[in-house]
């Protein structure tokens, strides 16, 4: 199927909302990564949301190129070509973009979506995170608004935070930040709601509760998931029933019950990264010291072809990725729920 349009990624999100699932957010870096994502996501009939990151679209360009808009555009690009031989939609999101990377990352691809809507094109994105964590909140939501009226137009989604998400992603470390800022508060809640919902009731909210990026042995991450709860609830009273479209950042390492309590208060994107680049690892590394010696040119031997060709771990890291991927649709619950179906 073709990415999913505007029109449909609403009902995606809509449904999920309705029904208490949501869907996972897998980062990908490469083509590999990329069709991990679809096959996981086709291979439990679930439709799934693929997102790049501003280090991931760095990586994409390649080493001499390091243009973090131009790899994420193109990684786009294949997704959009590939995606026509899978029976699920995805949708295309980019993640955390802080504001001293809008001009290089979010900005250049709303342009790039106006310029291919001019040519009668189909947008190459679904939505962009714009991540002003780091600022006071009132002045997050100043350049929020303006970022959502422009996308609003062009009809992207977009998704923003307040309190901080702990931990350190994609070079992005927030380990000093004080524990306070880590848990969104209900009013912080409110007020989020009040200052971009005029504009449009479609943006996708990142609270923190205690979540962090990568994983940690048991016991060392207090997750707070009643802080949504208690958030809903607000945003619910002050606002005539209205609710936040909620993501929920540093997935990787939850259990399963607090992933499953997030659902009951309107969760509907878990962004997963770190499990996912550990399943693509894991039996790469196991085939490489498995087969070092064919791998390796050793005492005056010439190897076997077969065993380094890129290809040989390159397809077993990937489907790797792709299960990993598949428990992410069980756990949130979007197996067998493809708008398709
Ligand atoms: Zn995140």
């Amino acid at each position: 199927m073709p990415i999913a349009t505007p029109d449909i990624y609403k009902q995606m999100l809509k449904k999920a909302k309705d029904s208490k699932y949501a869907f996972a957010a897998i980062n990908v870096t490469s083509m590999e990564t990329a069709r991990a994502a679809m096959a996981g996501f086709a291979d439990k009939k679930s439709d799934g949301i693929i997102q790049v990151s501003t280090g991931g679209g760095e990586y994409a360009s390649g080493v001499n190129v390091k243009d973090m808009a131009l790899g994420a555009i193109a990684i786009a690009e294949y997704i959009h070509k590939m995606a026509d031989s899978y029976n699920v939609y995805f949708a295309l999101h980019t993640d955390h973009c802080h504001p001293h990377k809008l001009d290089k990352f979010v900005k250049p691809l709303i342009a790039e979506t106006r310029k291919r809507r001019k040519m009668g094109l189909p947008n190459l994105f679904n939505s962009h995170m714009f991540d002003g964590s780091e600022l006071p909140l009132k002045q997050n939501m100043e350049i929020s608004k303006e970022l959502l009226k422009e996308m609003t137009e062009l009809e992207l989604l977009l998704e923003v935070e307040a309190g901080v998400v702990g931990g350190e992603e994609d070079g992005h470390d927030t380990s000093g930040v004080s524990n306070d800022k880590l848990y969104t508060t209900p009013e912080d809640m409110e007020y989020v709601y009040d200052q971009l919902s005029p504009i449009s009731k479609d943006f996708l909210f990142a609270a923190t509760f205690g979540n962090v990026h990568g994983v940690y042995k048991p016991g060392n991450v207090k997750l707070t998931p009643s802080i949504l709860k208690d958030g809903q609830e607000a945003v619910s009273n002050k606002f005539q029933g209205a609710s936040l479209n909620l993501v929920f950042h540093g997935g990787s390492g939850s259990s399963i019950e607090e992933i499953h309590e997030t659902l009951e208060y309107g969760v509907i994107k878990m962004n997963v990264d770190t499990d996912t680049q550990y399943a693509y690892s894991r039996d790469l590394v196991d085939f490489i010291f498995t087969n070092y010696k064919e791998i390796l040119k050793i005492d005056g031997e010439v190897g076997n072809k077969k065993k380094y060709d890129p290809r040989a771990y390159g397809k077993i890291a990937e489907k790797s990725m792709a299960l990993r991927v598949g428990k992410s649709c069980d756990d949130l619950r979007s197996t067998g729920k493809s708008l398709l179906l």
